[in-house]
C-alpha cells in the first residue's frame, strides 16, 4: 500500500486552534471556531498591524496531477518559519469538483500540507457553499423580476448570469430553464458554472471589507434590457440580502500547517477559468500579522500569477517582495513530450528538452519587475543527473534555485531550508516590490490588454476575436467598461490555447471565443481556445478511491 497524503496528515500532532491562533498574534475576542481545528477569524477585531513581506508561489505549466505549489507553499511558510521568522502561509479553498473529479485534494502533499485535509477538502467551513447559494439565489431573483411583469425590461435572450455548482458536471453546461407553462417561470437558454469560476467567489476574494463587498455585489451586471441596457444586482435591490448570505463567508479561515505554522484557507477560484488567488482579506490580514507570507496562485505563472499581478495587486496591497517558481522534473520532461506513464523513468536529456518552458516562466516573471527563485519540488524518483540540468542552467543565467523537499521531509524539519535560504536572501535584500511593473495599464482598451498578456506571456504571433467576442467588446467599449483589467481562460497545460502544444509553444494565434464583462469583480473574462467554466469528470475520477468506514473514518483522500 502506498502511503498516500492522508497517512501523512493523521500522524500529526493536531494542535487546538486556539494555540495557533496565539502564535499568529490573533487575540481571543476575534476567534469564532468551527470545532477544535478550524476558526473564522473576524478581521474587524484585530489591532491595526505591520506589513509583513510577500512571498508569491506559483508554477512551471503543471502536468495534469499538479506540480506541488500548494505543498511547496506549506513547505516554505514551514520553513521560514523555522528560521525564526512569523510566518503565515495563505492558501486557497478547496473545491470539490478536483476533489472527486481529476486532481484530487489541495491541502498540500506529504509532510506539507493543511490540517484538518479531510475537512479542508471536503465543504470545509462551508464557504464554497454560501457562494454557491448566494450566486443562484442571484439567479433565481433574475429570473423571479422577468416572471413577476419584468419591471426592468430584462431581455430574456441576454440574461449573462449564469447558475453555479461547486461539482464537476458537463450535463449542466447548457439547459433550458423555466419549462412547464406560464405558472412554471419564462423559458430561456441558461447554464451552469462550477462554483470556483462564478463572479461571486471573485468578488468574495477581491472585496477588501464586508462594505466593499456589498458594492461589488450591487455592481454585477447580470444581464441586459431589450435596449441593450445593462441590468445590475443594484437594479434588482439584491445586494443586501447577496451581503447577508455571504457575512460569515467573508471572514478568513485559519488553520495550522502540519508543522503548527498558522495557514489561512479562504477563497477558492480557479487559476485557469477565474483569477486564481485566496482572498485579498486574508492576504492583507496575514501580511498584518506576520513577518513574512507566503501565497500561491493558481496553475502556471501564465494565468496564476500574470493575474494575481495584473488584478489582485490592484486591489490590495499585495505587490510581492519575491516570487518563488515551482519546477518539477516529471514536468519539466512532460513538456519535452514524454508520455505520462513514463516520466518516472530517469532521462537527463528530457529534462533539458523540457526547460524551454521553464526558461519562458522566469523570463515572464522577469518582465513584471520580479525575479523568481526557482524551487524544485523534490520528487521520490528524480535523479541528481536530471536536477543539474536545472541547476546548471539556473547557474549559468544568474537564476537563484533552489531543491526542495517539503513533500518527503517537510519544510518543518529542514527539508526546505535551502528554499528558504534562498527567498530570505531576496527578502533581506533590497526585495522585488520596487521594481514591480505591471503588463499593461488601465487606460489601454480591453482587446489591447488581451493582446499584451497573449503577445508577452503566451507569445502568441496574433489574437483572433469571434464575431461574439467581437460584439461583446463593442457593448463593452459602449457601457465604459474598457477600463477594467482582463482575466484570460485558458488552459493551463499550454502557453496557447491548445492543451496539447506543450513545451514553449509558439506561432500560434490565440482564439478568443467570448467575453464577460464582470463588473462586480472588476474584471473582463476572456474565454480562449474550447475552455469550459463547467468541467466534466474524467474516465477515472478520483471518487472511486474515496470511502469512509463505519467509524467515520475517511480514506483514498489525497
Ligand atoms: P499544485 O498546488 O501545484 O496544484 P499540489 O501541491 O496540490 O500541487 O500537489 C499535487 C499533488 O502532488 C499532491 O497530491 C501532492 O501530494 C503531490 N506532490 C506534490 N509534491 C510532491 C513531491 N515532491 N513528491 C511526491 N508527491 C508530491
Ligand atoms: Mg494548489
Amino acid at each position: 500500500m502506498t502511503v498516500d497524503d492522508l497517512d501523512f496528515a493523521r500522524a500529526a500532532d493536531i494542535r487546538p486552534i486556539e494555540e495557533i491562533a496565539a502564535k499568529a498574534g490573533i487575540p481571543h475576542e476575534a476567534i469564532e471556531p468551527y470545532g477544535r481545528h478550524i476558526a473564522k477569524v473576524d478581521v474587524t477585531k484585530l489591532a491595526p498591524g505591520g506589513r509583513g513581506k510577500l512571498v508569491l508561489v506559483s508554477a512551471m505549466s503543471p502536468t495534469p496531477a499538479g506540480e506541488g505549489k500548494t505543498t511547496t507553499s506549506i513547505g516554505l511558510a514551514d520553513a521560514i518559519a523555522r528560521a525564526g521568522r512569523r510566518t503565515i502561509v495563505a492558501l486557497r479553498e478547496p473545491s470539490l469538483g478536483p476533489v472527486l473529479g481529476m486532481k484530487g485534494g489541495a491541502a498540500g502533499g506529504g509532510r506539507s500540507q493543511v490540517l484538518p485535509m479531510e475537512d479542508i477538502n471536503l465543504h470545509f467551513t462551508g464557504d464554497f457553499h454560501a457562494i454557491t447559494t448566494a450566486n443562484n439565489t442571484l439567479a433565481a431573483i433574475v429570473d423571479n423580476s422577468i416572471h413577476q411583469g419584468n419591471p426592468l425590461g430584462i431581455d430574456a435572450r441576454r440574461v449573462t448570469w449564469r447558475r453555479v455548482l461547486d461539482v464537476n458536471d458537463r450535463s449542466l453546461r447548457n439547459v433550458v430553464t423555466g419549462l412547464g407553462g406560464p405558472a412554471e417561470g419564462v423559458p430561456r437558454e441558461a447554464g451552469f458554472d462550477i462554483t470556483a469560476a462564478s463572479e461571486v467567489m471573485a468578488v468574495l476574494c477581491l472585496a477588501t471589507d464586508l462594505a466593499d463587498l456589498k458594492e461589488r455585489l450591487a455592481r454585477i451586471t447580470v444581464g441586459l434590457t431589450g435596449d441593450r441596457r445593462p441590468v445590475t444586482v443594484g437594479d434588482l435591490g439584491a445586494q443586501g440580502a447577496l451581503t447577508t448570505l455571504l457575512r460569515h463567508a467573508i471572514k478568513p479561515n485559519l488553520v495550522q500547517t502540519i508543522a503548527g505554522t498558522p495557514a489561512f484557507v479562504h477563497g477558492g477560484p480557479f487559476g485557469n477559468i477565474a483569477h486564481g488567488c485566496n482572498s485579498v482579506i486574508a492576504t492583507t490580514t496575514a501580511r498584518s500579522l506576520a513577518d513574512v507570507v507566503v501565497t500561491e496562485a493558481g496553475f502556471g505563472a501564465d494565468l496564476g500569477a500574470e493575474k494575481f499581478l495584473d488584478i489582485k495587486t490592484r486591489v490590495g496591497d499585495v505587490v510581492p517582495d519575491a516570487v518563488v517558481l515551482v519546477a518539477t522534473i516529471r514536468s519539466l520532461k512532460y513538456h519535452s513530450g514524454v508520455a505520462a506513464s513514463e516520466l518516472e523513468t530517469p532521462d537527463a536529456a528530457a529534462v533539458e528538452a523540457g526547460m524551454p518552458n521553464l526558461v519562458r516562466h522566469v523570463e515572464n516573471i522577469r518582465k513584471f519587475g520580479l525575479e523568481p527563485v526557482v524551487a524544485i519540488n523534490s520528487f521520490p524518483s528524480d535523479t541528481d543527473e536530471e536536477r543539474a540540468v536545472v541547476l546548471e542552467w539556473a547557474a549559468a543565467n544568474g537564476v537563484r534555485a533552489a531543491v526542495a523537499d517539503i513533500w518527503a521531509r517537510g519544510g518543518g524539519d529542514e527539508g526546505g531550508d535551502e528554499l528558504a535560504a534562498a527567498v530570505l536572501e531576496v527578502l533581506d535584500g533590497p526585495g522585488d516590490a520596487s521594481s514591480f511593473r505591471r503588463l499593461y495599464e488601465p487606460e489601454a482598451t480591453v482587446e489591447e490588454k488581451i493582446r499584451t498578456v497573449a503577445r508577452e506571456i503566451y507569445r502568441a504571433d496574433d489574437v483572433e476575436f469571434s464575431t461574439a467576442a467581437r460584439r461583446r467588446h463593442a457593448e463593452i467599449e459602449q457601457n465604459g467598461w474598457d477600463d477594467l483589467p482582463v482575466c484570460i481562460a485558458k488552459t493551463q497545460y499550454s502557453f496557447s490555447d491548445d492543451a496539447k502544444a506543450l513545451g514553449a509553444a509558439e506561432h500560434f494565434t490565440l482564439q478568443v471565443r467570448d467575453l464577460v464583462a464582470r463588473t462586480g469583480a472588476g474584471f473582463v473574462v476572456a474565454l480562449t481556445g474550447t475552455i469550459m467554466t463547467m468541467p466534466g469528470l474524467p474516465k477515472t475520477p478520483a471518487f472511486e478511491r474515496i470511502d469512509v468506514d463505519e467509524h467515520g473514518v475517511i480514506s483514498g483522500l489525497s
